[in-house]
């Protein structure tokens, strides 16, 4: 380095680049981010483990080098206004004033119904609160959601459904001390790599079973004391074979069937057609296989049951955790201490923004939005009306209505639809209907390109305020360098959004964001205490459990396509999560865009392709040639590209399937054929 470590400033911040929430020190001088480490000697509430708990102070490839994108020279500098076919720069005022115009005439014109919002789940705690109360109680429009929305909302609505509150119910102290743990088709050393460190330390040092079911060979796949390779797509049937199992080997925990034996009979019976030779040959994995984990997970003192990617991110996601709830019931690891149905969230702060009401189906605090009296609470705390149907549209809604031409304005602050979803969901059409579209992020995205304003915002490292991470625990962010150019933190531009549209914030930094939040959710920042047990579900069970059940477990076999024999998947890569990591050099350095797609090197040789062959990959969605690549992660019939580039678009073979409940898009799988171009 060219500076001593006296000459840099050292502020110590929570990582942004997923939901584990590292602690880290990014190392400034002047307004130039020098490095980063982490806070080793940091001491946690009990005085002996260090504060970022997951990693006992160590940092994974992106929180470490992931950094340089912080002041990087691609960073939006000054508000652009579309010109014709242009963005042209222009001072703030003279935007705000033309982005403030166009609202106010849209409202006008169509109503508050024509206006809608999106916004990341990389925004403080104190910014996702303040765009759901803009979006409510400035345009009057309930029309807004978050990238929680990929995914997390599935866990969030399960374990409400269930349990009565959404969220984990374990910290990471119960991770590494539960004597066995469930994963399943969830690489987690790549989406959150501490958490996977921490579940090593349990295999390790406290000598948990770790059952892993996954169609790639994964990196804790190979740590595990149980791996097994699953059909590609059939994590939901995997669980109705552990249900099941556990049911007729009569592993249950009798104590706790007993206090509902309604709701256990019908849960028998929801099963009852189904047999394990026959969900063996839907997934690969033997009936025998179905007994053993399932005698691991009922007779292990506490089990933890993770719901990461392959269970929430797929077309059955919210089902899947209710599945896992039910699982987790019988064996009499609910409402008990260091057990439970736990979520791994991918974004920074996912469960902030649930916890904010950045959903049009919550309030901050996960109060209902169609609850009356709840909004009538908020619309007096905030002493604005806030709209009164609990119509809110979301993400999927929101753009099938840009589309149809309902929804004439969109706000979108660091979220980047246009790259995220695949082409099956025509968001580029959606945007172009759009009479007003007003895009707000540090980088100028796919999305910002055909926006009519664009305004710069600061990353994490030039604002203050919180993020609650996958634990469910409150963490400082803290400004490191001054905003680069003229660009502003989120909540400073949504305020001068809200005063110039006539509300009257007084709000000077994320503190005073802070202090209504705290009037208003009492508690919160000091979420991530030591846990309490959590109660049990009998309210659950007892009320309409049994009807509900019955169409739970299915005996239809998984949907496979014999023209279309691979499964195609995208995911992430250790080195990279969501778009911000490809600006950053040194990530990007450690993990290019190869463009190619990854496939098994038995398949390859098959096929008659060397490393780089062209192939024509086919989906129902569409075709599109590439070149390939050996991977030892991928077992025969699969192969993978990352979801975080778009070149060439492998997204668009996707298909999107939405949850009906939850409204949550899944498209990390699709079957396709591969042939020598
Ligand atoms: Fe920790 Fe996730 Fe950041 Fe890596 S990316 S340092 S695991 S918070």
């Amino acid at each position: 380095y060219l500076y001593k470590p006296w000459q840099m400033k050292k502020t110590a911040t929570t990582c942004n680049y997923c939901g584990d929430g590292c602690q880290l020190y990014l190392e400034t001088k002047d307004s130039e981010v020098i490095r980063v480490t982490s806070p080793l000697s940091w001491k946690n509430k009990w005085g002996d483990r260090e504060e970022t708990a997951k990693g006992h102070g160590g940092l994974c490839v992106r929180g470490r080098f992931g950094f340089e994108y912080l002041d990087s020279k691609a960073r939006l500098t000054q508000p652009l206004v579309r010109e014709g076919n242009q963005l042209v720069p222009k001072p703030w005022l003279e935007a705000m004033h033309q982005v403030v115009d166009r609202f106010t005439e849209v409202k006008q014109k169509h109503g508050a119904d024509a206006i809608a919002g999106l916004i990341t789940a990389r925004c403080t705690n104190e910014e996702l609160y303040l765009f759901q109360k803009l979006m409510r109680t400035v345009f009057g429009s309930n029309h807004l959601d978050s990238s929680a929305r990929y995914g997390h909302m599935n866990f969030v609505h399960a374990s409400r459904h269930a349990l009565g509150f959404g969220r984990t119910p374990n910290d990471w102290e119960d991770l590494t001390k539960a004597k066995a743990i469930l994963l399943i088709g969830s690489n987690i050393t790549e989406t959150n790599p501490l958490t996977a460190v921490r579940i090593k330390e349990a295999i390790r040092v406290y000598k948990a079973q770790v059952v892993a079911l996954d169609s790639t060979i994964t990196n804790l796949g190979k740590l595990a004391s149980h791996p097994f390779l699953i059909k590609p797509g059939t994590e939901g049937w995997v669980i109705d074979g552990l249900v099941k199992a556990t049911i007729d080997q009569d592993l249950v925990d009798e104590q706790t069937v007993n206090k509902h034996p309604k709701a256990y009979e019908a849960l028998k019976a929801a099963l009852a057609g189904l047999s394990l030779e026959q969900i063996a040959t839907y997934t690969g994995v033997t009936a025998d296989t179905y007994r053993d984990i399932a005698a691991i997970l009922a007779e292990a003192p506490r089990s933890i049951f993770l719901c990461a990617e392959g269970i929430v991110r797929r077309p059955d996601g919210y089902q899947n955790v209710l599945k896992l709830i039910d699982l987790a019931w019988i064996t009499g690891k609910l409402g008990q201490l260091g057990c439970g149905v736990n979520t791994v969230t991918e974004e920074p702060n996912e469960q902030g923004a649930v916890d904010m009401g950045v959903a049009p189906e919550f309030l901050p605090g996960q109060g209902r939005y169609s609850d009356a009296a709840a909004r009538d609470r908020f619309s007096k705390a905030w002493e604005t009306a806030i709209p009164a149907t609990a119509t809110g549209a979301n993400l999927m809604e929101i753009l099938k209505r840009c589309k149809s031409g309902q929804i004439k304005a969109l706000y979108v602050i660091g979220e980047n639809p246009l790259a995220t979803l695949p082409a099956s969901v025509e968001v580029r059409s959606a945007l172009e209907r759009l009479e007003l579209l007003v895009v707000q992020d540090p980088f100028l995205t796919d999305t910002g390109r055909q926006a009519h304003f664009v305004l710069p915002a600061c990353t994490y490292a030039e604002k203050e305020g919180t993020f609650t991470n996958l634990e469910g625990r409150v963490l400082r962010v803290r400004q490191a360098m001054d905003p680069v150019g003229e660009s502003l933190p989120d909540w400073h531009i949504m305020t001068a959004l809200a005063n110039a549209l006539g509300a009257q914030w007084e709000y000077e930094s994320a503190n005073d964001i802070q202090a209504e939040i705290m009037k208003l959710l009492p508690g919160y920042y000091n979420l991530g205490q030591p846990r309490k047990v959590t109660p049990a579900p009998d309210q659950y069970l007892t009320n309409g459990y049994a009807a509900e059940v019955k169409t739970r477990y299915r005996a239809a076999a998984p949907v496979t396509d014999s023209k279309r024999p691979f499964a195609l998947a995208m995911g992430q890569l250790l080195a990279h999560s969501g778009k911000m990591s490809t600006e950053a050099p040194g990530l990007i350095n450690i993990a290019p865009n190869t463009g190619k797609l990854r496939m098994n090197a038995g398949d390859m040789e098959r096929l008659g392709l060397q490393e780089g062959t062209k192939v024509r990959v086919t989906s129902e969605r569409g075709s599109l040639q590439l070149g390939v690549q050996p991977d030892i992660a991928q077992a025969p019939n699969t192969c993978f590209f990352p979801e975080h580039f778009n070149e060439p678009p492998v997204k668009d073979l996707m298909a999107v399937h939405v949850d009906a409940v939850t409204g949550v898009p899944a498209f990390k799988q699709t079957w396709v054929s591969i042939e020598k171009a």
